[in-house]
């Protein structure tokens, strides 16, 4: 099964923070999907932080708290299998 990893952005406008599913490549880096879980926000340059696992981008975007997009959570949450 292929690896996903995860990418949080912040929304220029609404300065929110959304989630990208990323997919791994070579040298730690990744490449995030055109759009947030969501579907909410487009990919942009730039990260709050990039290509974690789901358990640490859990606990980070849990340090966020009320930044973070509740739907894009909600769709983290169900990536439980
Ligand atoms: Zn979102």
């Amino acid at each position: 099964m292929k690896k996903i990893v995860y990418t949080l952005k912040q929304h220029p406008r609404t300065n929110e923070y959304h989630l990208f599913e990323a997919t791994p490549l070579e040298n730690n880096e990744c490449r995030p999907n055109k759009k947030s879980m969501c579907e909410m926000m487009e990919n942009v340059n730039g990260f709050k932080f990039a290509c974690r696992t789901e358990k640490e981008a859990f606990l980070k975007c849990a340090e966020l708290g009320r930044q973070v997009c509740g739907n894009c959570m909600k769709e983290l949450y169900s990536t439980d299998d």
